[in-house]
């Protein structure tokens, strides 16, 4: 059985105050009032999980047990097919500590080339978690399929935003509106099935 949160505080399990706002903004309908792992000065576990869930899942239960509230975490990342699914959890990493995408995008681009014939297939996927301190976890994942493209097009978004088409478009996600994205991506997948299943 589903478990449902009815109200009160949430942990927002991330040090990033943008995150935080954007998720807070999504709950605040629902009666919840999200709190932040920076604002609660929790630590932030390492992200040791071999997959998107593992990761959003320890990330939630150690944000749960050390508030002794409910705590919402999320993991997300691009997986490329043509590199067997790099850099999918460690999207963020290749980008390294100066967070340059311009870097993590160029070396994308390379390690395809060296695949042979070229395969642009690759989608975003985006694991949520939701857990309780007694470590009851919900977990939920969206995913959006598109298409590599080069050179990067477009400002608007972050990350590997300027090189993804998704399925049905002909602009990146660097090209097309906030709110637009924020309609088809797997973030708002995931959020969906999260709200449906544990707010409704
Ligand atoms: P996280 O904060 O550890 O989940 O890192 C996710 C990483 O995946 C980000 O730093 C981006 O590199 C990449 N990523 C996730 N979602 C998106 C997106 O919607 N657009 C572009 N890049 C994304």
């Amino acid at each position: 059985m589903t478990r449902k949160l009815a109200g009160g505080r949430l942990v927002v399990a991330s040090h990033n105050p943008g995150k935080v706002r954007e998720i807070g903004d999504l709950l605040a309908p629902f009666g919840i009032e999200a709190v932040s792992a920076g604002e609660l000065g929790l630590p932030e576990p390492e992200e040791t999980g071999a997959t998107f869930r593992e990761n959003a899942e320890l990330k939630a239960l150690a944000a749960a047990r050390a508030a002794s509230l409910p705590a919402l975490a999320d993991d997300s990342g691009l997986c490329v097919d043509a590199l067997n699914g790099a850099p999918g959890i460690y999207s963020a990493r290749w980008a390294g500590p100066t967070k340059d995408f311009d870097f993590a995008m160029e070396k994308l681009r390379r390690g395809m080339l060296e695949t042979g014939p070229v395969d642009t297939r690759a989608h975003f996927i985006c694991g949520l978690a939701l857990a309780w301190p007694d470590g009851h976890v919900e977990y939920f994942e969206g995913r959006v399929d598109g298409e590599l493209v080069w050179p990067p097009r477009g400002q608007k978004g972050f990350g590997y935003d300027p090189i993804f088409v998704a399925d049905g478009h002909d602009i990146t996600f660097g090209e097309m509106e906030p709110e637009k994205k924020h309609d088809i991506s797997h973030r708002a997948h995931a959020f969906r099935q999260l709200v449906d299943a544990c707010f409704g």
